[in-house]
C-alpha cells in the first residue's frame, strides 16, 4: 500500500479522474473475465472508491460481469478500466490509464489458473492459482 495522488484517462479522454490516499501495488489478474474484457491479463491497482474524484465521466458505462461484480468502461473509445465488487468499498483501476509516473510496482500474479498458453509468466513475481 502506497499514499500516492495521480491522474488517469481513458483513450478518448471522455473519462478522467484523479486518485489519492493508499494504493495498492499490482495484481495482474489472469481471470477469464478479466482476458476476454481486456484481451490480455489485467493489471489493477486498488483504491477506496472514495478516493476517486471524476473531472470527466460522461461515457462511463458498467457491465455487469458478474453475481460479485461489475466492470467500468468508456462507451466511446471502448477502454476498460475498472472492477468493483458489489458490496464494498474498494475499486479496481486498471493500471494504463495512469499518467506517468506511476510508482506502483507488480507485486502478484493471480488467477493463474485461468492463463491462456501463448504466454508466459514472470518467476520473480509470486503466483497463485486464485486470490493471493
Ligand atoms: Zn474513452
Amino acid at each position: 500500500m502506497k499514499k500516492l495522488s495521480m491522474k488517469a484517462s481513458c483513450l478518448c479522454g471522455c473519462i478522467q479522474f484523479k486518485t489519492n490516499g493508499y494504493h495498492r501495488n499490482i495484481q495482474n489478474c489472469h481471470c477469464i473475465q478479466c482476458m476476454k474484457t481486456h484481451g490480455h491479463y489485467a493489471a489493477y491497482t486498488n483504491v477506496e472508491e472514495q478516493n476517486i474524484k471524476f473531472i470527466k465521466k460522461k461515457t462511463l458505462k458498467w457491465f455487469r460481469s458478474s453475481k460479485r461484480a461489475k466492470r467500468g468502461f468508456c462507451s466511446k473509445c471502448g477502454a476498460s478500466i475498472f472492477f468493483k465488487a458489489i458490496g464494498t468499498k474498494n475499486i479496481s483501476i486498471a493500471a494504463g490509464m495512469f499518467n506517468r509516473p506511476v510508482k506502483l510496482k507488480t507485486i502478484e500474479n493471480i488467477f493463474t489458473k485461468g492463463k491462456l498458453d501463448y504466454y508466459k509468466l514472470d518467476r520473480h513475481i509470486p503466483k497463485f492459482k486464485r486470490y493471493s
